[in-house]
């Protein structure tokens, strides 16, 4: 069991970040982690997190998405969790991959307001309206994490989602809040979903999902057709421009004066956060101290690995920091699609297929395989496509234009996703243990 729980929180750990352009949503640690209504399980339990990474997957139908955890100081040794997971958030909190701070406060909205980037709740946040107006003017940029049937949903607007069923849903038309019903354990669907296997290789057709609560059905009822495998455009919101202050804020290099500071430290492996503005000054969230400017920050793309229309995995490209690309890199830091490769594609793409990396502030990719490369140039989502192939050479990508190693593998800039498919879902982070998973309704 303890190996199993290992396993599901190392893959909880690998989509988590504070990585601003890495991140694609923003929450409360400490919130979520004590959502018993999630499960009705502990009152507090670290794998929660794990629900919450399912439910943005599923929301931005994105099985690599990445999610930036802000934690309260007293989290990390919070006495009701388990001496495994106060271990974890420890390690979490030293690698840079959840940001603590003293008080979290309006912390995870003062950084979606950075950022743009969602923010997830579990309550209203009236008083926090008045800093952030986007909070009451721009309801969409919140995304509310309710229980479903022992997961969560995210669900726009920051209203609870409405019920599955269409009489259900014309009653709340209008309304403001839903209560949260907890998961039923008498109910077979719920114990069916619970004591499930670990996940075939394919996931179930669209049609035996049909009466499981999960995110793409909620999608499907919100007017988008679907049949088998039809492709949807994509309409979701996934990030707003940032504020002013955080654009001049995300522009520029920190450094704070501890030198060991996971979040503005020298050592700091992955990209930074933003400050927390204090008193009118940036200032590290972890230290609370004034952080020095050092400079521009270098530009940073993010990159998603794209197959069969389904983002399987994010990850950065910076000026000092260029990735390659392919079966087999050599690097471990590079990046490997063999997971998702049917065996033409395997032949085909190169165990270093391409080499991306930032030159002049724009994203360059060049192909170093022996088959050659696809750019598909776009310079709006709409525009029609062009292709050109190159071998052995570069291209400076622009716009929409997107990488194809091979039919249906693709590398795609940030989150200019063009197009996804309704019925392959995203796999669960803890399907990994379904027996820990089972344990969260303890
Ligand atoms: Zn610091």
């Amino acid at each position: 069991m303890r190996f199993e729980i290992s396993r599901v929180m190392d893959t909880i750990e690998q989509r988590l970040t504070t990585d601003v352009t890495l991140a694609q949503a923003v929450v409360d640690l400490a919130e979520v982690a004590r959502f018993v209504a999630l499960d009705g399980g502990r009152p507090i339990n670290l794998l929660r997190l794990g629900m919450v990474v399912d439910a943005l997957s599923r929301y931005l139908i994105d099985a690599g998405a990445m999610l930036y955890p802000v934690a309260g100081r007293e989290v990390l040794s919070e006495a009701a969790l388990t001496s495994k997971e106060r271990m974890v958030l420890g390690r979490w909190a030293d690698d840079g991959l959840i940001e603590v701070t003293p008080v979290v406060a309006d912390r995870p909205a003062e950084i979606a307001d950075f950022t743009g980037l969602p923010l997830i709740v579990v309550r209203d946040l009236p008083q926090q309206a008045a800093r952030f107006p986007w909070i009451s003017d721009s309801p969409e940029r919140l995304l509310r994490l309710t229980p479903r049937a022992g997961g969560a949903v995210l669900t726009p607007g920051g209203e609870p989602t409405p019920p599955k069923d269409g009489k259900e849903r014309l009653v709340v038309v209008g309304k403001a809040t839903l209560p949260i019903v907890p998961p039923d354990p008498d109910d077979p669907a719920t114990e069916k979903k619970m004591a499930e296997p670990a996940p075939a290789t394919d996931p179930p057709p669209a049609e035996q999902q049909g009466g499981r609560p999960d995110g793409l059905q909620s999608f499907t009822a919100r007017g988008s057709q679907r049949f088998g495998r039809t492709r949807v455009v994509r309409r979701r919101f996934t990030r707003a421009d940032p504020s002013g202050v955080g654009a001049s804020l995300m522009a520029r290099e920190w450094r704070c004066k501890e030198p060991d500071c996971p979040a503005f430290g020298a050592s700091r492996r992955i990209g930074q956060p933003v400050p927390r503005m204090r008193a009118g000054m940036p200032a590290c969230p972890r230290h609370g101290d004034a952080v020095k400017d050092i400079g521009p920050r270098p530009p940073a793309f993010a990159v998603a690995v794209v197959v069969d229309d389904l983002a399987r995995r994010r990850f950065v490209v910076a000026t000092d920091h260029p990735v390659r690309v392919g079966k087999d890199p050599k690097n471990p830091d590079d990046i490997s699609v063999a997971t998702w490769l049917h065996e033409a594609a395997a032949a085909w793409i190169a165990k270093e297929h391409v080499r991306l990396e930032v030159e002049s502030g724009h994203l360059k990719v060049t192909d170093t395989s022996e088959n050659g490369t696809v750019i598909w140039k776009r310079s709006s989502p709409d525009i029609k496509e062009e292709t050109e192939r190159i071998y052995k050479k570069s291209y400076q990508l622009d716009g929409w234009d997107s990488i194809e190693l091979y039919t249906g593998v693709e590398l795609v800039v940030g989150d200019h996703r063009l197009q996804t498919v309704v019925g392959s879902e995203p796999a669960s982070v803890l399907l990994d243990a379904p027996t820990v998973a089972m344990r969260l309704v303890d």
